[in-house]
């Protein structure tokens, strides 16, 4: 799913365990797992060399289109703190605490696959094996019916997030 997606969603479940900054930060990071698992659509990313046969060699070329790819991705990821910081306005330390460690576990899966594709050691290699296992296999190719969904995903979540909360 989008960074931006990750990052609200990191921060709804880190609220969750907002006591224990250890706990906030598993729970942000195991719900980048959790949604990852449901059927979405993702933005392209030229730079990306997937390897449909064995995942595992999937690569992410650092060339002239990673370039943009890195701005792509930058820019989903302060769009996600922007809009954490938005909807969940924290007013003390410790909901400031717990926003960053929602957002940096939300996000944090998809970095590592980075840095598995520039260096394929443990545990990464296992990392990115239960990511691509967790992953769902079944892209949506309609962008608008993509982000229409991730909204509706990040709505439910959020609403749920206030209601418990
Ligand atoms: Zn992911």
């Amino acid at each position: 799913m989008t960074l931006a997606t990750h990052a609200i969603v990191g921060v709804a479940s880190a609220r969750l365990f907002s006591f224990n900054p250890v706990f906030a930060f598993f729970a942000a990071v195991a719900s980048h797992f959790l949604i990852d698992a449901i059927p979405h659509w993702d933005y392209h990313l030229k730079s990306a060399k997937t390897n449909e046969e064995d995942p595992l060699q999937s690569d992410i070329v650092v060339n002239r289109d990673f370039i943009i790819d890195f701005g792509k991705m930058a820019f989903d990821a302060i769009l996600g703190l922007a809009l954490s910081i938005l909807i969940f306005q924290p007013s003390d330390p410790l909901g400031i605490q717990t926003l960053i460690i929602g957002v940096v576990g939300g996000i944090l899966p998809d970095p590592l696959q980075f840095v598995y594709y520039k260096f394929r050691h443990e545990p990464l290699i296992s990392l990115q094996k239960f990511h691509y296992w967790i992953h769902t296999k079944q892209k949506i190719e309609s962008w608008q019916m993509g982000v229409f969904l991730q909204a509706l995903l990040v709505f439910v979540v959020v609403a749920c997030s206030f209601i418990f909360l």
